[in-house]
């Protein structure tokens, strides 16, 4: 192995919290740092997903850090290659090119307790010596293919939607899609626009509600310039947001609110009453990701599509075999089957006594507010376990987090230490707490990627978001041991 080289923190992903991250650090005044990223080019989960039709359903002044805002947003809900081309721009005026190493993959992690360092080896034998360790990977990077028998028997192109093929001819093809998501619903009305037969193979209805999207004019770019106006338009998203997050509280007004909403939406897209039963949910609004597009039932009942809702049986070369005894003949096959979140941080991290992440995170993952691990000091998690809403903006969780690691590098050069790691007992009764709050939530009321095999709730954050931001940037460290 080539000798490691020094580092004072070294950052896993070039995705969003990873951008964030590298821009918290230059605007400390802290320049000793290096991004690594397995893909070739910046983005995470927006240079993954490149699916056609992929946008973000969060309003863009939202999906803007507080820090940079961008006059350039063509709508309200940007497309993935707009978000791209945002984060390039980022990267482009704060310098980080520099930082950035693409194209290059952490083989393992492992905290030195004489040293109290990371060393962290690539894949082509190099590696760093770091101080801390930030594993900004996103909860949403591992794509989960369908545990469907025969599923790479099929003769055909067979592709996750997190690994597009944009060369794909799709145009008078016939296209199978397992899944009714966020990114199915985004996809598909995309690809009957190609010109493509969809097949749509749904095995949970989800809810849908309208999408308030509009262009941005020439109007919002001359208010863009009054100065506080970004700002205020940024707060207003941020507390509505909030305001909806109340439809998530079972049995109360807000909730029957949502419901009315999104039934009303369902009438208005689908005249059929039979496939209006089809598509309505077996469970309260809320506990999966609720889908906002104003395309995608209309789509299901368009004649493009068909809908087949009976369990799928097993994948052959020709098609898809469902429970009814049909065959359904396919020339593509797309899985939007979602992400393993469970098993998200696949990198092979070592702590305190030898002990691996993986065996630590034998029951799902946890951490103390999504950010630290007892027995692994110096890793700073961005949004890990239960930092998710299905509410707002993942960058308002994400920017608490970066200060949060701002302010443990000083704490560490404060008291003149070399790490700090959450006691185990801390982060044992922040989860309780979670855990409980969780409990009786709408979150644990149905099957989603928010919750591990085990059933318990690995992603959501129970709380409204200044919760979370208020109370990660009051933590004393007084529940942190420092070497
Ligand atoms: P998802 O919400 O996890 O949906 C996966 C779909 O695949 C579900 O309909 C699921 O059915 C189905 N599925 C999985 N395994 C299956 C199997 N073996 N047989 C049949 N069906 C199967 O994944 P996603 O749509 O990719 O979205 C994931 C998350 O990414 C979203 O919730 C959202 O947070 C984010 N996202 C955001 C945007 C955006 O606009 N910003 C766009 C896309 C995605 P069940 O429901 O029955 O499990």
């Amino acid at each position: 192995m080539n000798p490691l080289t020094r580092v004072d923190v070294l950052i896993l992903g070039a995705g969003m919290s990873g951008l964030a991250m590298a821009t918290g650090l230059l605007r400390a005044g802290r320049r000793d740092f290096v991004v690594v990223e397995q893909s070739t080019g910046l983005g995470g989960t927006w240079w993954d997903n490149r699916y056609p039709g992929a946008a973000v359903d969060v309003p863009a002044p939202l999906y803007s850090f507080s820090f940079a805002p961008n006059p350039r947003w063509s709508r309200r809900f940007a497309s993935a290659a707009e978000i791209l081309a945002y984060q390039q721009q980022l990267a482009r005026e704060h310098g980080l090119q520099a930082h950035l190493q693409l194209g290059r993959r952490v083989v393992e992690a492992r905290f030195d307790e004489a040293r109290g360092r990371w060393q962290i080896v690539l894949d082509d034998g190099s590696g760093f010596d770091a101080r801390a360790f930030v594993c900004s990977t996103g909860p949403l990077s591992v794509p989960r293919w369908p545990a469907i028998e025969g599923l790479h028997s099929f003769a055909g192109p067979c592709l996750h939607t997190a690994r597009w093929d944009a060369r794909l001819p799709l145009a008078g093809r016939r296209v199978g899609v397992i899944g009714t998501g966020s990114t199915a619903a985004q996809l598909v009305p995309e690809l009957v626009r190609q010109g493509a037969q969809l097949t749509v193979f749904q095995r949970t209805p989800n809810w849908v509600l309208p999408k308030l999207d509009r262009r941005y004019g020439t109007i919002d770019r001359l208010l863009y310039r009054v100065p506080g106006w970004n700002r205020a338009v940024r707060l207003t998203w941020a507390a509505g947001s909030e305001l909806f997050r109340r439809g998530f509280e079972p049995g109360s007004g807000a909730q029957r609110r949502l419901l009315a909403l999104a039934a009303l939406h369902l009438r208005r897209q689908v005249a059929d009453a039979t496939l209006r039963e089809r598509l309505r949910p077996p469970y309260p609004i809320g506990c999966k990701r609720i889908i906002f597009s104003n395309e995608w039932l209309r789509t299901l009942a368009s004649p493009a599509v068909a809908l087949v809702s009976e369990a799928l049986e097993r994948v052959t070369p020709e098609g898809v075999a469902t429970a009814d005894g049909r065959t359904h003949a396919l020339d593509v096959l797309v899985c939007a089957t979602g992400f393993d979140v469970e098993h998200a941080l696949a990198t092979p991290i070592v702590g305190r006594a030898g002990q691996p992440l993986q065996q630590a995170w034998r029951d799902g993952p946890e951490a103390h507010f999504g950010s630290s691990v007892a027995g692994f000091p110096n890793l700073f998690l961005m949004l890990g376990p239960n930092t998710a809403t299905g509410h707002t903006s993942t960058l308002l969780f994400i920017e608490p987090q970066v200060d949060f690691v701002l302010r443990s590098l000083a704490e560490l050069e404060r008291r003149g230490l070399a790490w700090l790691d959450v006691r185990p007992g801390v982060q044992d009764s922040f989860n309780t707490e979670l855990q409980a709050r969780l409990a009786n939530s709408v979150w644990m009321q149905c099957r989603s990627w928010y919750r591990a095999a085990s059933g318990r709730n690995v992603a959501i954050w129970p709380g409204y978001t200044p919760e979370f931001r208020r109370r990660l940037a009051a933590l004393d460290f007084s529940g942190y041991e420092f070497g």
